[in-house]
């Protein structure tokens, strides 16, 4: 099945063709083409590009910096970039636009609106997310981070942990528990909280691979004004579950052409390292085949319900669960086909630690070994693979709700 867009759609495709084809460099063959060394100064130009263009946002409102496109427009937009391997945003994006900036157009005052959109459109505002704490991940309701008022603002004491990119950041959204006495969803806010002031300790959690890409944070007095607030007092669960919707399902009409493009390049691994003949990897790589097909159908309805206006809710757990546990089969499989090679990889390593190496990587055996480690970590983020399953069982399926705690 491929969906017919109208023809008006198609001209505005070709708009956004002649772009990529007017500012991506010559030969451009994916983000994957560029040294992993040299990828970050070209996604920040890239960024700015993108910017200055309107595309960062394409379909917020133009007065906040967004490109005021229609939903269609900016489903062709992202189709388009994947095809063509382009990012759609610098490496924060996720949390600058995706996450917040998205939830701050559905719960944010106009002042609100206003005031953060466009900072963090131009990157002034570098956001990151404290939601998790040493006693409060999958169970966000039991976070001890305590936000109380003192006159105009708000002063918080407390601890958050696995803040990924915490250490680039310059300003952290955090849900905090503003009562004590209330139920734990009741008693929790969302707070935009500057991180440039004393108070504020980020501590690096290194990795097993030596890299440090999340943090923990440490709150000491810290303040932040009291309108600093993402809907009302005490509503923060609401908020935070918006947010979550926003980074579990925004990929789902993206994801299905990246993963086609890592089989693609898992495909030519295989002829590579003369594995394509042996049956028990072809059967292996028609698995992976069929999960990706499902997967583009899966996308196909989250477009359909994009495009619909509904905003991300529970089903973009299905997106979620999906993705993650055939990431992990399929990227076992490349260190099957690779064997021994495995064990010493070489080549281009990834540049980023989220999702699929970039569209255009060479079949280097550390692209694939880069991406295996990945991919652990895929099933644990936004929420475990227990937990989608708990949502899709409790929310979407209608069953008996688990015991809680009291
Ligand atoms: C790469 C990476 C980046 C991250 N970035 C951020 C970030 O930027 N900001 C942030 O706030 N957090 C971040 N996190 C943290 C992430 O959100 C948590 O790790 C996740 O929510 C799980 O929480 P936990 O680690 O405390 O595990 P726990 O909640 O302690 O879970 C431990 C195990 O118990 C299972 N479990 C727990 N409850 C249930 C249940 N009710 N039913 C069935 N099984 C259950 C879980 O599935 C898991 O297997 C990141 C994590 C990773 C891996």
């Amino acid at each position: 099945m491929n969906p017919v867009f109208p023809p008006e759609s198609e001209a505005f495709r070709t708009r956004i063709k002649q772009f990529l084809t007017d500012s991506l460099p010559d030969g451009w063959a994916g983000l994957g083409g560029i040294p992993s060394d040299d990828v970050l100064a070209f996604l920040e130009g890239w960024r700015t590009i993108l910017f200055e263009h309107r595309l960062l946002a394409p379909q917020w409102p133009a007065e906040y910096g967004g490109g005021g496109l229609t939903a269609l427009e900016t489903v062709i937009v992202h189709q388009e970039f994947a095809k063509a391997g382009a990012p759609t945003g610098g490496p924060n994006d996720l949390f600058n636009i995706g996450m917040l900036g998205n939830t701050l157009l559905y719960w944010g005052t106009p002042e609100q609106k206003s005031h953060y959109l466009p900072r963090l459109l131009s990157n002034e505002h570098v956001w990151c997310q404290g939601y998790s704490e040493p006693n409060a991940g999958s169970d966000l309701a039991g976070l001890g981070l305590r936000a109380v008022l003192d006159g105009d603002e708000w002063v918080l004491n407390g601890q958050k942990i696995w803040t990924t990119y915490g250490h680039l950041a310059n300003h952290i959204f955090v849900v905090a528990r503003t009562d004590t006495n209330a139920r734990p969803h009741a008693g929790m806010t969302f707070l935009l909280v500057p991180m440039d002031q004393p108070g504020i300790e980020v501590r690096p959690i290194e990795m097993l691979s030596g890299d440090s890409e999340f943090n923990e944070v440490f709150f000491t007095d810290v303040r932040c004004p009291r309108d600093a607030v993402l809907g009302e007092v005490g509503n923060g669960w609401s908020v935070a579950m918006t947010l979550l919707g926003f980074e579990r399902g925004e990929a789902g009409a993206v994801l299905p052409v990246r993963f086609r493009e890592e089989l693609d390049r898992l495909l030519v691994l295989a002829a590579d390292r003369g594995r394509s003949d042996d049956p028990l990897i072809r059967q292996r790589l028609a698995w992976c085949y069929s999960k990706v097909e499902i997967m583009r159908y899966l996308g196909l309805r989250t477009l359909t319900s994009f495009l619909a206006g509904h905003e991300p809710g529970p089903d973009a757990a299905i997106t979620k669960l999906y993705w993650s546990e055939y990431h992990q089969v399929v990227t076992e499989l490349a260190v099957d086909i690779l064997g021994a090679e495995a064990m010493v990889p070489h080549g281009r390593w990834p540049s980023s630690s989220l999702s699929t190496d970039d569209p255009g990587s060479p079949p280097d055996s550390a692209s694939w070994v880069g991406t295996f480690f990945t991919a652990r970590a895929g099933t644990i983020y936004a929420g475990t693979s227990q937990i989608q399953r708990n949502i899709i069982g409790e929310r979407i399926l209608g069953l008996p709700k688990e015991p809680r705690p009291s």
